[in-house]
């Protein structure tokens, strides 16, 4: 007995904890269809007052019928005119839904169709001793609202006490409303029950969309890292290889309908394996580091800095001529000389060797053929002994 408790309560909490969690989706989705659900109940409620008004005007009814005709249009009347407005008011309240009065209008609306089928219950007894109209209201409600079982249960209590005091208003015959107090019993307790069932079933959903949400936000910003590694370089963060190929092909094709020059620069660092002969790969790697910092901070923002592979870069530069691009990797070669790293307690200075190429829109030269434009004119400032641009 006491496990079977510690369970439940233990379930009253989950219950709780994770009815916080689509509160907001709940009154959103109620709102929603108190816009819709009030339109179609005010223009039903409509017809019966028309027709009501017609059977009271032109009929010739006396006494209790006479009576009945008027509660029930004095009923649809008011009821009509308390769906229009809520109507009205879930339309305005449709942006701020987590407002107070957003929150509201649902629990009013389902408060005043129990309270307005109790009504019909309560004037139908002096024609019948159905409870029809209340036995519809309590399924209704469970139906179309999504309460959590804390509200429902009091929306639910609330009516039946109302619906118990209200029928023995009406109702003469003891036998008979005892019986439509029983009835009315189970309505509210099988009204509870969809309710509570309903609402379980719309927050497991809820969840399960919440957290499949943030599974596919996770796997995007995976995708994005993914793809953002795929086409840079690991270690210096510039283009890599193929994203640097493609990225000039475009451009080239750009700068010949536009009809611009374009340069290329192609870096190899000298003597780049006695650094790390000397002072290892990690020193070597810290090196590369710096040249590709050096590098970007030497170029405009619209030329394009890549890591061919091991020590050697490659840098687009758009809309240069072959002379600015000359100047242009005289700077760089100057600055990398005058950036040394700091490795264990010592400087370890850098060089540069640099072939230039460039093509005009008119010579139509394409990606490969400046490359090996390029590695030629590099191959050259090794040889004429290395840190020079050729
Ligand atoms: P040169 O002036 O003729 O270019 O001489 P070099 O020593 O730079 O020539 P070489 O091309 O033979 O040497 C390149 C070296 O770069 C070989 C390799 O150890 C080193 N290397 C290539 N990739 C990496 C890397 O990612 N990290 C480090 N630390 N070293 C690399
Ligand atoms: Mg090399
Ligand atoms: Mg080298």
């Amino acid at each position: 007995m006491r496990r079977h408790l510690t369970d439940l309560v233990r379930l009253a909490t989950r219950w709780r904890v994770e009815h916080e969690q689509v509160k907001s989706t709940a009154n959103m989705v109620n709102l929603q269809r108190v816009r819709t659900i009030s339109v179609v109940v005010a223009m039903i409620n409509l017809v019966f007052v028309v027709w009501l008004a017609a059977e009271l005007l032109l009929g010739h009814d006396l006494g209790l019928t006479r009576r009945w005709k008027w509660g029930l249009f004095l009923i649809h009347m008011f009821m009509g005119l308390s769906f229009g407005l809520s109507a009205w008011a879930a339309r305005r309240l449709r942006y701020i839904a987590h407002s107070k009065a957003g929150q509201a209008v649902p629990v009013v609306m389902v408060v005043f169709a129990l309270v307005y089928s109790t009504g019909f219950a309560m004037v139908d007894q002096w024609m019948t001793p159905a409870i029809t109209p209340f036995l519809i209201g309590a399924m209704a409600v469970g139906l179309l609202a999504y309460l959590p079982p804390s509200v429902s249960l009091w929306v639910y209590a609330f009516a039946y006490g109302l619906f118990f005091y209200a029928i023995g208003l009406t109702q003469g015959n003891p036998e008979i409303l005892l019986s439509n107090r029983i009835n009315g019993m189970a309505a509210v307790c099988i009204g509870s029950v969809l309710s509570v069932t309903l609402w379980r079933q719309f927050t497991v959903l809820t969840l399960q969309q919440i957290q499949l949400e943030g599974v596919n936000a996770e796997l995007e910003t995976k995708q994005k890292e993914l793809q953002r590694l795929t086409r840079l370089d690991g270690l210096t963060g510039l283009y890599n290889r193929n994203t640097f190929v493609e990225l000039t092909i475009a451009e080239l094709a750009r700068a010949q309908r536009q009809g611009s020059n374009t340069s290329i620069l192609l870096l190899d660092l000298d003597l780049f394996k006695r650094v790390n002969d000397t002072w290892g790969h990690p020193a070597g790697d810290a090196v590369l580091k710096n040249v590709a910092a050096v590098a970007n901070r030497s170029v405009r923002s619209t030329d394009l800095v890549g890591r061919l592979g091991g020590e050697e870069f490659i840098i687009l530069l758009p809309s240069t001529s072959l002379e600015a691009a000359r100047r242009l990797a005289e700077k760089l070669r100057m600055n990398l000389e005058q950036s040394p790293i700091s490795w264990e307690g010592a400087d370890i200075t850098s060089t540069v060797s640099v072939g230039v190429a460039s093509t005009t829109a008119a010579e139509q030269r394409d990606f490969d053929h400046l490359y090996s434009q390029a590695d030629k004119a590099l191959y050259l400032a090794k040889k004429k002994g290395r840190n020079r641009v050729i």
